[in-house]
């Protein structure tokens, strides 16, 4: 099977670098920076020029960009993926998407022979490099198990979540809810530093009582507690997958009480100047409106 890898960014690259690793044939290309690309041809990979050249080289392609337009461009440009599409090719996408831009990719692809799996994931850049990511994978099944064996590079947890689209959508359901934890931790903590105690003695008593959340391992150690921002997963990133779950809602009529006021704080900490941190800057943005540090006990100017 020779593979074609699209979008080398922090979750890319160390993916690739386990696909490259398993032995696969590699193809890469690079968009605006091409260090990456050339950290994966010291692998073995080969660099191609466009993504229409790595589509016509490799059997399987993947993505994995930042959001709908990336993918928009990568794939329908004249330089795009479809055009070095054939029958018989099959693109799994990973990208955090819509499931509308998922859709559309979908049809242009079987149009001309060829299949989609939709298969977002989560781990963060650790188990990217570790090859231990959850991978929500939507669309035939025998088409997984054809493809298992290259997910299997990259990630430990591989399920069957429905038809294209539900990938998306299941991502779109845990960003929801990785946001509001990452959030509510960073009220709460505040709330607490503010009332004398320390956010590393909140952390260890909470760790194993009814308020824990998982995001509170994720993210406080090495991030809050130390007052270090460096993604990780970027703020802006997190920002796009809270807002298109507010968009979905709006399309689907339905509201979103609590993730609608958590895309105007993640909107806040960009326009302050945060969307190149990682995403736990949010919730020191918002400690912050309290005058709150929390990786220290005193109060902050
Ligand atoms: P990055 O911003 O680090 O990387 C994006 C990559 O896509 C870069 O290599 C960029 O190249 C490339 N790219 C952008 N536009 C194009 C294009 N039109 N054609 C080809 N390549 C392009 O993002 P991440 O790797 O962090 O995230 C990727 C996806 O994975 C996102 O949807 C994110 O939400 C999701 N995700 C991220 C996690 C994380 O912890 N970071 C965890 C789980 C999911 P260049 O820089 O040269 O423009």
């Amino acid at each position: 099977m020779n593979v074609g890898f699209i979008g080398l960014g922090a979750m890319g690259l160390p993916m690739a670098k386990r696909v490259v690793g398993a032995g696969l044939k590699t193809y890469t290309t690079f968009h605006r920076r091409r260090e990456p690309a050339d950290e994966l041809r010291a692998l073995g990979a080969e660099i191609k020029p466009t993504p229409r050249d790595v589509a016509t080289a490799a059997d399987v392609i993947i993505t994995i960009l930042p959001a709908d337009s990336e993918l928009r461009e990568a794939v329908f440009s004249p330089q795009g993926i479809l055009a070095g599409f054939s029958a018989g090719k099959v693109l799994v996408e990973m990208t955090s998407g819509t499931a509308m831009a998922m859709q559309e990719v979908h049809q242009a692809i079987r149009g001309l022979g060829g299949q989609v799996l939709d298969a977002p994931v989560s781990g963060g850049t650790t188990a990217a490099a570790q090859g231990t990511l959850t991978i929500m994978v939507a669309g035939e099944a025998a088409l997984l198990e054809r493809c298992r064996p290259l997910l299997e590079t990259v990630g430990t947890r591989i399920v069957h979540v429905g038809e294209v689209g539900h990938g998306k959508v299941v991502k779109m359901v845990n960003q929801a809810l990785a946001a509001i934890h990452l959030l509510a931790i960073g009220e709460a903590f505040a709330l607490g530093v503010k009332c004398g105690v320390d956010p590393a003695t909140l952390y260890d008593v909470i760790k194993t009582s009814s308020g824990y959340s998982k995001m509170m391992d994720l993210r406080l150690p090495g991030f809050l507690l130390e007052g270090s921002f460096q993604p990780g997963f970027k703020l802006e990133l997190m920002k796009k997958d809270v807002s298109l779950a507010v968009e979905s809602a709006r399309v689907l009529g339905i509201p979103l009480l609590m993730l609608s006021n958590v895309a105007q704080i993640f909107a806040a900490a960009s326009a302050a100047g945060k969307g190149g941190e990682d995403f736990a800057a949010a919730a020191q943005f918002l400690a912050t409106l309290s005058g709150v540090a929390l990786n220290q006990t005193k109060d902050h100017a």
